[in-house]
């Protein structure tokens, strides 16, 4: 690995910008990078290719003073469920192979007009349903810090990117922890913005309520970066607010004295590892001895977001993918006889388990009879949560909690057990049903080696005291400089 890959994506901007490192050399260096952990399939598109032409261009425009951003000529990579012009984006399923989007998500023009190169399209879980990245048609992604294991979902192979050293930070979606939960599987840094503030105009959905895309980086400082760059208002996307944005990396400070960090019980009661439980705490004693202030609380609503969650985003999603039919996009059934045929032959084809048995799920909560008793009371219950949240961030400024109750699983443990998967997302649902900012930052490792995250969530808008106190953390300790032994990596 060249050294440059060792660089957080700030440190290699600001080299970019000193003239040590040009952006084509950047581009050389990762996808050399990209090639030695080609196992980990943390790619579905490499578009080098594209990537050697924009870094030329962001190369001239640097010269010209037309681009001085922090990360101006940073190469970067995106999740496959984000449209990207002319390249491939399939959301790791078949039914939407050789699919090329006529256009950009906006996410992708706010990036590149910033100076950014894409190295190309990363892997997940098909639709990104899943908290494993094992359910894309093109195979499992793997966990960097051991091959035997998943890298966490669905924005697996963003997480195994940023891990691996082969991208300087990655763009994932999260729905219901898929940027967090990977985050804290592979030892590096995520947040999900407040829902509204990143643009989903171009994100391909899943559950629409819920999505939101956000950064993975080494550091809390690269996600303020990223975000300053993405977040604000788009009249493309109905639901995006109009709030100021940007500010986010220079408000930095570092400084907790005063804040208020509320450790909610129920997220470090039963079923919850003891090595992860000892280090989200110590977490907790690192931001104290920092001037924080530790306040104990009580969140009940607790048992209540599986189920709310699955309802609700299994019942948008059963909506959402009504549209891949075989007729408009990707893959197409041969040899039906009428256009029922065609319907169902295409997605039989083309959906994997996974995606099939989610749209059944949501198709039921959602027909006559049912739609009361299911999805109208998880509405309700969404409401219940959002208000307790809403109660709860009266006597703290941001939550602390593991991001998840236990590390990475060994890959296919997951996939025979959906169930025991879908309680896994317990600490992460919470903040997608309301909407919240969520940030998993690494925190230590278990007895196995394997990286622990702790989560902060903040109150609406509240991103600045989340990834102030990363940033405080990440200032008295070095568990995010850490990165998986060379051998494992291969
Ligand atoms: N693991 C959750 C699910 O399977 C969350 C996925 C996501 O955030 N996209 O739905």
């Amino acid at each position: 690995m060249q050294e440059i890959m060792k660089l957080t994506a700030l440190q290699l901007g600001a080299a970019i910008r000193r003239g040590e490192v040009s952006p084509t050399e950047a581009v050389k260096a990762a996808l050399e990078r990209i090639e030695e952990t080609a196992g980990d399939n943390a790619f579905t598109e490499i578009t080098a290719e594209r990537a050697l032409e924009r870094a030329a261009w962001a190369e001239k425009e640097l010269a010209a003073g037309r681009l001085a951003g922090p990360l101006a000529g940073v190469p970067m990579a995106l999740k496959d469920n984000i449209c990207t012009r002319g390249v491939s984006t399939t959301c790791a399923s078949r039914i939407l192979a050789g699919f090329r989007p006529p256009y950009d998500a906006t996410l992708v023009e706010r990036l590149e007009g910033a100076g950014a190169v894409s190295l190309g399209k990363l892997n997940m879980d098909e639709f990104a349903m899943g908290s494993t990245s094992e359910t894309s048609f093109l195979g499992p992604v793997r966990n960097p810090w051991d091959r035997k294991r998943v890298p966490g979902g669905s924005s697996g192979g963003a997480a195994a990117a940023v891990a691996a050293r082969s991208s300087w930070y990655a763009i994932g979606s999260d729905t219901g922890g898929s940027i967090s939960q990977p985050a804290a599987f592979c030892g590096v840094t995520g947040i999900k913005p407040t829902y509204g503030t990143v643009s989903r105009y171009g994100l391909i959905a899943y559950a629409s309520s819920l999505d939101q895309m956000g950064p993975l980086a080494r550091d809390a400082a690269d996600c303020a970066a990223v975000l300053d760059l993405v977040m604000g208002r788009d009249p493309r996307d109905g639901t995006s607010l109009d709030v100021p944005a940007g500010g986010l990396l220079a408000s930095l400070t570092g400084d907790v004295r005063g804040l208020r960090i509320g450790l909610p019980r129920e997220c470090f009661g039963e079923g919850l590892d003891s090595a992860v439980r000892a280090c989200v705490l110590a977490a907790a004693d690192v931001l104290r001895d920092r001037g924080a202030e530790l306040v104990p609380l009580s969140f009940p609503m607790m048992e209540y977001v599986i189920p709310t969650y699955y309802i609700i985003a299994c019942a948008e999603a059963s909506s959402n993918l009504s549209r891949f039919d075989g007729v408009k996009y990707g893959w197409r059934a041969e040899g039906y006889g009428d256009l029922r045929e065609l319907y169902q032959q295409t997605r039989t084809e083309g959906f994997g388990p996974e995606v099939r048995r989610r749209i059944l799920l949501g198709t039921f909560v959602l027909s006559s009879g049912y739609y009361d008793a299911y999805y109208l009371k998880a509405l309700r219950a969404k409401g219940m949560i959002k208000r307790a949240l809403d109660e709860a961030f009266c006597q703290c400024d941001v939550m602390l909690t593991p991001t998840a109750p236990a590390a990475a699983p060994r890959l296919g443990e997951s996939l025979s057990d959906p169930l025991r998967m879908y309680l896994s997302d317990i600490d992460t649902v919470p903040v997608n049903l309301a909407g919240l900012p969520g940030l998993s930052m690494p925190c230590g490792f278990d007895e196995t080696g394997l990286p622990v995250g702790a989560q902060l969530i903040g109150p609406p808008l509240g991103e600045k005291n989340v990834l102030n106190a990363a940033h405080a953390f990440q200032m008295e300790t070095d568990w995010h400089t850490r990165a998986p032994a060379e051998k494992e990596v291969g």
